[in-house]
């Protein structure tokens, strides 16, 4: 059986590893240490049209996407137990590749089984329905798979956002290409091996790495392609619609966010406090749904401040790898200059560092991308802190005096992923949840989803749905079949 350790990875294509048409390996470091961790073939546009035939080929003769639904239930489950078998090399190699304590790529690839898990329970239902219609007809639906399914990742939640799409669109009986991001491809090519061995057919996954613009358009741009799931970023987002677009392919886009928290003034502040910290600084506030704008009733301002600041003082900086380790690295060199630069906006616009806003300095830092926990106050919320995603440990705090300037505030952005709402008064938590334009509500929640529960964003935070009974549904499509039955001839 395929162990998820060894140091090369390679494209996989049509059911075997390669290095892909260029040849080349690109090494990849440890965030927090900079040591190299592995080497992965780098693929091209040449690679991603090979990927694409092989995954036609499959889909046309391997017989997965047959009436029987349960041979891809079966497939499914065969996988998720392979990889709660590998779980603790994978979350290992998650953390090494990406940063995030593993303590959280544990809980990744736990979510990445549970995921397996529920939707191949969905895999023998995918059911059409009977209508009825005026006459001697029967009118009846079908549901087919639509054949091949591109997938475009990115490197937050590395295996776990790439299986949240991939996932249903197998268990619906498609063949897929899986393009994981550049810097951490490692989890989704030791996911592929595991799946040859589940016994998913050669060509139904197919991973190729590489740049995005040149492997990932040359995916959507081709007519073999016939949906897109991507998350990401907004702008690259707009590409990929724009690319799908001209070819009429459903594209199902899940991106970023600048989600609010609005704590009314009877909250808990202890569980608040702590609802924050994972909110903001969970992966590092690497989160597309991190709730990275506080709004707190006047009242609690002050004592709030203090606590979320002696939470952020208090958390446990280090490499993901070692114990305790509560926040790792940021992703890379980039992604930390990027997120300080917009401290230095902040702190030019007027507004205060509560605490962090710089690098963690010292021996167990130095070699590694490491911000530290950072608040940020009295930011104008014209500002680029407040109205850009940051996308990194920074939590911008303001305040309010009603439930009205409230929903306001929390409201006034271009994006709309996932809101937080703290108060122990019931009927103002539903008011609010209803008020607020955002994908996803949590009220006295850190952010927090399951496979069973849909997963997408308003405005700017993208386009279609993710989990839910309803995943299947991008990757389906209905066919409508009327019968006319005749006259019935009539005795004697
Ligand atoms: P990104 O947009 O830079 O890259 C995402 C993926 O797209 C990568 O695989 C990349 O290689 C590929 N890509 C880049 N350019 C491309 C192009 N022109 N054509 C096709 N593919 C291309 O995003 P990122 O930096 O990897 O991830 C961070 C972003 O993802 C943030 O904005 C975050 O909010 C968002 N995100 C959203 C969700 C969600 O579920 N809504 C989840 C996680 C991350």
């Amino acid at each position: 059986m395929s162990s998820p350790d060894s140091a090369t990875y390679e494209l996989l294509i049509g059911g075997r590893e390669a290095p892909g048409t260029r040849g080349e390996r690109q090494a990849l470091t440890d965030p927090a240490s900079g040591q190299e961790v592995a080497r992965v073939a780098v693929g091209s546009a040449d690679d991603a049209r090979a990927a694409l035939e092989a995954a036609e080929g499959a889909f046309r003769e391997s017989n997965w996407a047959s009436d029987d639904g349960a041979r891809r239930v079966k497939a499914l489950l065969k996988l998720a137990g392979l990889v709660e078998a590998q779980a603790e090399s994978l979350a290992q190699l998650e953390t090494r590749n990406m940063g995030k304590p593993l303590r959280e790529s544990r809980g990744d690839i736990a979510y990445v089984v549970r995921t397996l898990e529920y939707v191949s329970g969905l895999a023998d239902k995918v059911e059409g329905e009977t209508i009825p219609v005026p006459g001697a007809r029967f009118d009846y639906t079908l549901r087919e798979p639509v054949g091949v399914t591109v997938h475009i990742a990115p490197w937050n939640y590395p295996l776990l956002l790439s299986v949240r799409s991939l996932a249903p669109a197998l268990a619906a009986g498609n063949a897929v290409v899986l393009k994981p991001a550049s810097l951490t491809p490692l989890s989704a090519v030791a996911f592929a091996r595991l799946a040859r061995d589940a016994g998913l057919p050669d060509g139904i996954l197919n991973v190729v790495s590489g740049p995005g613009r040149e492997v990932g358009e040359a995916l959507v741009d081709d007519p073999r392609c016939a949906s897109v799931t991507f998350t990401g970023s907004a702008e690259v987002g707009r590409r990929i619609a724009e690319l799908a677009a001209r070819r009429f392919v459903p594209a199902t886009l899940e991106l970023g966010g600048k989600g609010p928290v609005i704590v009314f003034p009877d909250a808990d502040l202890d569980r608040v406090a702590r609802g924050i910290g994972y909110g903001i600084f969970g992966n590092a506030g690497q989160m597309c749904w991190a709730a990275s704008r506080l709004l707190v009733h006047e009242s609690l301002r002050p004592a709030l401040v203090d606590r979320v600041r002696a939470a952020a003082e208090a958390l446990k900086l280090g490499p993901g790898w070692e114990d305790g380790v509560e926040m790792g690295p940021l992703v890379s060199a980039d992604q930390a200059r990027h997120v300080l630069e917009y401290v230095t906006d902040a702190r030019d616009a007027g507004g205060q560092v509560v605490t962090g806003g710089e690098r963690a300095h010292g021996p167990r830092f130095d070699a590694g991308h490491f911000v530290r926990p950072t608040v940020l106050a009295d930011v104008p919320p014209t500002s680029r802190a407040v109205r850009e995603e940051i996308f990194g440990p920074v939590l911008t705090v303001a305040s309010f005096q009603d439930p009205e300037e409230a929903i306001r505030l929390a409201n006034d952005t271009t994006y709309g992923l996932l809101a937080a709402v703290w108060t122990k008064d019931l009927g103002l938590a539903h008011a609010t949840a209803r008020r607020l334009e955002a994908g996803m509500v949590v009220v006295n929640e850190a952010p927090v989803s399951f496979p069973q529960t849909p997963f997408g964003g308003f405005k700017g935070s993208g386009l279609g749905y993710e989990q839910g009974a309803r995943a299947l549904e991008p990757y389906t499509r209905r066919k409508n079949v009327l019968l006319n039955l005749g006259t019935p001839k009539r005795k004697g």
